[in-house]
């Protein structure tokens, strides 16, 4: 690898998820800022460390592209920590569940008006993050046979050029290996023919991608379990008062599905049930007060076919007017503005924090 650890200066924890932590990471010799990710292992787990570092393999030969992260190296430490580092792009606009947060809480805080201005309330956004993940994919398969299988809002990134870029294949998922253990949250983007146990294919990620864009629209995970409400074609923002008890304050506390979790067998199983058994999730009709272009409406029907024989390709879905309709370069222009105007409102947020964090220190 051209980076070396110890070079590297840990410069703040990004996340973390089920398998390791994220930390943004300067290269003192060339001023590089990247992104660190460490897996820590379990003793003896040595079935494991072998599909990961099989995958690390084919991840480094995977030839760089615009819409996947590029990889810079792994390194297993067996000596100090039982750990697996890997180093990668960093992202400065972060992913796509830290995005739509960082919206709410700007909202919350009323510094944005969601009523004027909902970011992803905008089929030019959702058209070009859309074509990013197909293309993405595509090239993932195309190339390397490779199935991305966890495509989700925190493994889709966007950085302040305009990029969108597809993170986190090959090597999670296999550190996962019983479906019990990837239900930290209360989400899933899996398929429903991959529930239940079928051979799947790329289709499964068209699936996860349907539910992603109804997730950034509507603010909310599209099968949550917290949606006593069975009729999912109208579980949209506004207009359902009469929801069950724990369900009242759903609209005015944007925050309160990650608040809300459920991490319960049965929960985790009724969540299962519903992907297989109840009707495919739908966009909103109407999404304060905004009308989705029918090209839109469709792309996600299509994205959200529960028989995968019957669900489009990427192929097909890159060839789909919702993807074409903004095709023209002027549209990138607008799409790298609206990717800017994230930066700035990550910082503001970040500014609130900071504020908030002094203010707490006086009190
Ligand atoms: P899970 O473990 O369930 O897949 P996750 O994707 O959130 O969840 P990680 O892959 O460990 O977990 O990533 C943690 C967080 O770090 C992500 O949510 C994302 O916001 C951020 N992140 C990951 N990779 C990068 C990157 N290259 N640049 C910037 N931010 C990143
Ligand atoms: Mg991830």
């Amino acid at each position: 690898s051209i980076y070396q650890l110890q070079d590297l200066v840990q410069l703040g924890k990004i996340g973390s998820g089920n398998s390791g932590t994220v930390v943004k990471t300067l290269h003192v010799p060339t001023s590089k800022i990247i992104a660190k990710k460490t897996i820590p292992l379990e003793k003896n787990n040595e079935i494991i460390l072998n599909q990961l570092i099989r995958e690390l393999t084919i991840m480094k030969s995977v030839k760089s592209h615009k819409n996947i992260i590029s990889f810079y190296g792994a390194y297993y430490d067996n000596v100090k920590n039982n750990e697996i580092i890997i180093l990668m792009e960093y992202m400065d606009c972060g992913s796509l569940d830290k995005i739509l947060l960082t919206y709410k809480r700007l909202v919350n805080r009323g510094f944005i008006d969601s009523k004027l201005k909902n970011w992803f309330n905008d089929s030019l956004i959702l058209s070009k993050l859309s074509y990013a993940v197909l293309n993405g994919l595509d090239y993932l398969y195309t190339n390397y046979k490779i199935i991305h299988r966890d495509i989700k809002p925190s493994n889709i990134l966007v950085n302040s050029k305009g990029q969108v870029k597809i993170c986190d294949f090959g090597v999670s998922k296999k550190l996962i290996n019983s479906i019990a253990d990837t239900f930290v949250g209360t989400s899933t983007y899996m398929s429903p023919e991959r529930i239940q146990g079928n051979v799947y294919s790329t289709k499964g990620d068209v699936w996860s991608l349907g539910l992603v864009i109804i997730e950034l629209v509507t603010g909310k995970f599209p099968l949550s379990l917290n949606n006593n409400n069975s009729n999912h074609n109208n579980n949209n923002n506004n207009n359902n008062n009469n929801n069950k008890n724990k369900n009242n304050n759903r609209n005015s506390d944007n925050d309160n599905i990650i608040n809300n979790n459920n991490n319960s067998p049965d929960g985790i199983l009724d969540l299962l049930q519903r992907i297989v058994n109840e009707p495919s999730p739908k966009l909103p009709r109407d999404n304060n007060n905004y009308q989705f272009p029918t090209e839109m409406i469709d792309f996600v029907n299509k994205c959200c076919i529960k028989e995968e024989k019957n669900r489009s390709s990427i192929h097909e879905l890159l060839a789909h007017d919702f993807i074409l309709m903004y095709s023209d370069k002027l549209y990138n222009k607008e799409f790298k503005m609206w990717c800017k105007m994230i930066k700035s409102y990550i910082k503001q947020d970040r500014q609130f924090k900071r504020e908030d964090i002094e203010r707490a220190k006086f009190e």
